[in-house]
């Protein structure tokens, strides 16, 4: 398929206000990519994706499968720059970036220059050579674009973000003003044509004929939306069916929302209870595989983020811990929580100075022990579990966390290490003694699940709520910042904090006090590379950072975009396991401010 014809189809997506149309045209899309002379027309080399699995990705704005932790690695910089240089001599990266402050959209400040007058050089520099077979127009492909970002991805050392520029400089002069659009877009993960996951998922649904409910099951447990495509349309629905969890692939975690005791009961009869341990989302999947002749060990043990990211590295006590007690393949579900030498939790910011620690792991094991704690099992022993109930899984977690060397009837939960309780109960006292001792223990209160419930992967579902004990905070989205002055003229400060509405974001307050210099220069490391544009000492920061913060009320105001501003914001912490996507939303402010 050519890169055109994505473009083309993004656009008419793009222009389409209405859901149902906007999945008869991803429909359309996918079908057209899936068919079978497009695809021998534009095949890869054997275990590369197909034409259909890209398309399939492109139009969420991926490159990669979700699963997948491998990233472009490339900021909008440079991204700017590959532009500046496609669009000609006399335009550099600052004059993409003041029409980016100008226009506000890369895709439409990428769509506004003419690459057209440098087509002949793109062979020369790295866009590659058309591969297409008989095509005429020596236009991109779908599949040189997937190829080159997949170079340009790989390319690591000295000298890499070069490469990486040049790369996409390649691809930029060979692209029409639509093309460059959805390039820029996809490079940045920017892409928004309202795709969404749901959107795709229909789409695949109607494009191969098979039930949308099976698609859903083959996409949580794959989290591939490429793969489960072209095995619709090559195996349909025995082939969904057959997809499993995989050891060593991440699913996408199943959270909570916020809720009361009251609503649980009513609900559900009875309530799960558990600890609410107040630490980082982990995903453990081991694999103690076969001792080698010598006894040695073959296990592999993988650990991700609850955004699937790769953080086994940063945590050498959680392999040691799955090495030491797993005697089965197992995907677990839980927590990785700091504690002080006796053993007692310490404050969710000190498990982030191991998090996604990369270097001198060792030396910040001295400082910060960690420990695993699960309260799920999504698979063992080659079987997934993500349709029994939550009693179902927790009994199995407790049959894969009791170890060889306890006899596995009379141990006593309280025993077994790494195993959060699970309580079943109606009764509201004992609920608020569990409560109670929880923040007896140093933990943050208490959750309650429905015993019955499925686990959904990626689901904000009722079926989990997180009941906490102090004032709310919220969790928004840094959106802009403000050098500061004097002594503090090297630092960003004074946060403006914006919370989801759709989409977008809008703007509910700044940030300014409860933070010492120490944090500010932090904090301007973190921000930093995410400046989007800059005006005197006010900063545009490109939606990547949360921040938890406190307040002291949410009143109207006409001040902010949301329509709310935040009395007396207070800085908590960064919420390093989240993303944009997971800050809170203008819903549960106005909620909030309800109460
Ligand atoms: P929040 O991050 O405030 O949305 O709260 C939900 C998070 O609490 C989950 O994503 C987990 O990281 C964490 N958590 C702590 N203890 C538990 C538990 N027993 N069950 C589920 N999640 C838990």
């Amino acid at each position: 398929m050519e890169f055109a014809t994505f473009a083309d189809r993004a656009g008419t997506i793009d222009a389409e206000p209405a859901d149902l149309e906007i999945v008869a045209h991803v429909r359309e899309l996918l079908a057209e990519a899936g068919d079978e002379s497009e695809e021998r027309r534009s095949s890869g080399a054997a275990g590369e994706p197909q034409t259909l699995e890209i398309v399939a990705r492109f139009a969420q704005g991926r490159v990669f499968p979700a699963w997948d932790s491998t990233t472009l690695d490339i900021g909008p910089s440079a991204c700017y720059e590959a532009i500046a240089r496609a669009a000609g001599t006399n335009v550099s990266s600052d004059d993409v970036e003041d029409r980016l402050a100008e226009i506000g959209e890369i895709g439409d400040v990428a769509a506004s220059y003419d690459f057209g007058g440098q087509q002949g050089l793109g062979a020369f520099t790295g866009g590659g050579a058309d591969d297409s077979g008989g095509d005429s127009s020596g236009g991109l492909t779908v599949r040189e674009v997937y190829d080159t970002l997949e170079e340009l991805a790989a390319a690591e050392g000295s000298g890499s973000q070069d490469r990486k520029v040049d790369l996409l400089f390649g691809l930029f002069n060979r692209c029409s003003s639509e093309e460059a659009r959805y390039l820029a877009r996809i490079v940045l993960s920017e892409m928004r044509i309202g795709v969404g996951e749901g959107t795709v998922r229909d789409a695949i649904a109607a494009a191969f004929n098979v039930p949308e409910d099976r698609v859903e099951r083959a996409l949580q447990v794959s989290n591939d939306y490429g793969q489960v495509a072209r095995i619709a349309r090559d195996e349909g629905v025995d082939g969904l069916d057959a997809l499993d969890l995989a050891v060593g692939r991440p699913v996408q975690a199943m959270l909570a929302q916020a809720g009361t005791v009251t609503e649980a009961l009513e609900e559900w009869e009875e309530t799960g209870v558990e600890w609410k341990y107040d630490g980082a989302r982990i995903q453990l999947h081991h694999d103690p595989g076969d001792s080698g002749p010598a006894g040695e060990s073959a296990a592999e043990t993988r650990v991700f983020s609850r955004n699937m990211e790769d953080v086994t590295e940063a945590l050498p006590e959680v392999v040691e811990f799955a090495e030491e007690t797993l005697e089965e393949p197992a995907i677990l579900d839980g927590e990785v929580v700091a504690i002080d030498e006796g053993g007692s939790p310490l404050p969710f910011q000190e498990v982030l100075k191991r998090f996604r620690r990369k270097h001198d792991v060792a030396k910040a094991r001295e400082d910060v022990s960690v420990r695993p704690v699960f309260f799920d099992c999504l698979h063992a022993d080659g079987e997934d579990l993500l349709a029994d109930p939550l009693t179902v899984r927790h009994d199995r977690l407790r049959s894969v966390l009791v170890g060889a060397d306890s006899d596995p009837e009379s141990a006593d939960d309280e025993d077994i290490e790494g195993l959060s309780l699970l309580w079943r109960t109606d009764d509201p006292d004992e609920i608020e003694s569990i409560d109670a001792d929880a923040l007896e223990a140093g933990h943050e209160g208490i959750m309650l699940k429905d015993p019955d419930s499925a686990y959904s992967p990626g689901r904000r579902g009722k079926h989990w709520r997180k009941r906490k004990p102090d004032v709310e905070t919220l969790d928004c989205v840094v959106t802009g910042a403000e050098w500061g002055e004097g002594r503090r003229a090297t630092f960003l400060g004074t946060f403006e904090l914006s919370v989801r509405a759709g989409d977008t974001l809008e703007t509910v307050g700044k940030v300014a006090t409860g933070i010492t210099d120490e944090k500010l220069a932090e904090l301007t490391e973190l921000l930093e590379p995410h400046i989007a544009a800059e005006e005197g000492q006010e900063v545009d920061l490109e939606p990547a950072v949360v921040f938890e913060v406190g307040y002291e009320e949410i009143q109207s105001s006409p001040t902010y975009s949301s329509g709310y501003a935040l009395r007396f914001p207070r800085f908590q912490g960064v919420r390093h396991d989240k993303d944009p996507d997971d800050a809170d939303s203008l819903e549960r402010l106005e909620r909030l401010r309800g109460h």
